[in-house]
């Protein structure tokens, strides 16, 4: 049986690719912030959709330690990480001279720093098994950038170069390391940024959706996080064991521009 982390998966993205893996019958150690009776029955409700446990750490991602005991927690619970879904993420959208320094180190803390701990944590007990998946959930502004996100968009280049580089170091061991690189997906994290977006540029709440967000998403219509978590599932499966320091994008033709 797989023993899964998704971080961030109290929302959004995140809480699709659990539920997708706990579908599958891994057992699956669930991360994230929120309202803690709502976390519970997130995860009472994971934990009866497939045969293994589902449980939750509450670990913040801007913090290694926590991060550390996050990864162990999986290792004496599940005996291991098999599978390592990076998802956790934030965004924030402003003119870089107004950046808030604050933001600026948040994100990078939250969407590059904390895998760079997983994953350090984590191979260990991977090359132990001699079997290992590192999915980081990156993003189209992974590869193409757009105004007014300029942090976000570092990490999410850092992580495709982060991913790159680990893949070499551990392509010997059974172990893969690959992006996804999502479009635009309508979860918490983009309905935040429509208003700022409207802020930022001026405009109306449904011009940021039409012709913001969806305008170099060739299809025009926004991805589903299903989507983007039955990706994640083909990469941890055996089929995907070749596919390694690459990325797959689910952003209907966006960075084919
Ligand atoms: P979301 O806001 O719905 O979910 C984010 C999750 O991260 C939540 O569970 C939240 O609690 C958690 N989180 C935030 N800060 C944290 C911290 N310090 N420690 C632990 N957990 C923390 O967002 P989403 O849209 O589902 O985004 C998930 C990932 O997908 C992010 O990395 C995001 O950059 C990426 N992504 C999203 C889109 C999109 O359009 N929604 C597109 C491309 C990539």
């Amino acid at each position: 049986m797989k023993s899964v982390v998704v971080t961030g998966s109290t929302s959004g993205i995140g809480l699709a690719i659990a539920t997708a893996f706990a579908e599958s019958g891994a057992n699956v150690l669930i991360n994230g912030f929120g309202d803690r009776d709502e976390i519970e029955a997130i995860r009472a409700g994971l934990d009866g959709l497939g045969s293994g446990r589902v449980l939750y750490h509450p670990a913040d991602m801007t913090k290694p330690e926590e991060i550390g005991d996050l990864i162990e927690t999986a290792v004496e619970e599940f005996d291991g990480v098999d599978v390592l879904v990076n998802n956790a993420g934030i965004q924030h959208v402003e003119k870089i001279e107004d950046f808030p320094v604050d933001k600026w180190d948040r994100i990078i803390a939250i969407n590059l720093s904390s895998s760079f701990h997983t994953i350090r944590a984590a191979i260990p007990h991977m090359k132990r098994k001699g079997f290992g998946r590192i999915i980081n959930v990156a993003s189209a502004h992974g590869l193409v950038a757009s105004p007014f996100k300029s942090a976000y968009v570092a990490a999410k280049h850092g992580i495709m170069g982060l991913t790159k580089t680990v893949a070499l170091e551990i392509a010997e061991n059974g172990i893969t390391a690959n992006a996804i690189c999502p479009g635009y997906v309508l979860t918490p994290l983009v309905e935040k940024q429509i208003p700022d977006t409207a802020r930022a540029r001026g405009i109306s709440e449904a011009e940021v959706k039409s012709d913001v967000m969806l305008k170099f998403q060739p299809t025009k219509e926004f991805v589903a996080v299903e989507e983007v978590a039955a990706i994640a599932l083909f990469l941890a499966s055996d089929a995907a064991k070749s596919i390694n320091g690459t990325h797959i994008s689910v952003d209907g033709g966006w960075t084919a521009q």
